[in-house]
């Protein structure tokens, strides 16, 4: 670590400006800790402050922001759960079959989708294009 003394530059963290700048040493405390500085920005006149210190907090606190949700569109939701399904174990779908929640169904008009919810004789299910509501069960 090099050595300090009055009148040499250091990085300092400035409580006005709120960032790690550039500072003036006015005094020092011994011969290796730093005292005074001057913010080379706004000019204050403040304690030493080690901006590695200061750094993690800030860096901490900026962790807490939430990543946000992205809006997912149906062909990409369809993609993922395809994507996850076992390939080839689509059934065909027929208004006489029955379907359970997550199988893969291969529609004749639609193509391949996948089942979301199951509601009484009813089925919505997910195709790359757009969510339908289906009839099984008959
Ligand atoms: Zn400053």
């Amino acid at each position: 670590m090099s050595s300090f003394s009055a009148g040499k530059e250091v990085l300092s963290y400035c409580g006005k400006c709120k960032l790690p700048l550039a500072h003036t040493i006015i005094s020092m405390k011994d011969t290796s800790t730093i005292g005074k500085v001057q913010c080379k920005t706004c000019q204050a006149n403040h304690m030493y402050k080690d901006p590695a210190t200061k750094a993690k907090k800030v860096k901490s606190a900026k962790k807490t922001r939430r990543t946000s949700k992205k809006s997912v569109s149906v062909g990409e939701l369809w993609t993922e759960q395809m994507g996850k399904a076992d390939n080839g174990k689509a059934t065909p779908y027929s208004i006489r079959s029955e379907f359970k929640n997550g199988e893969i169904i291969d529609h004749k008009k639609f193509g391949p989708g996948i089942v979301q919810t199951v509601v009484d004789d009813k089925i919505e299910v997910l195709f790359q294009h757009e969510l339908k509501l289906l009839v099984h069960c008959k």
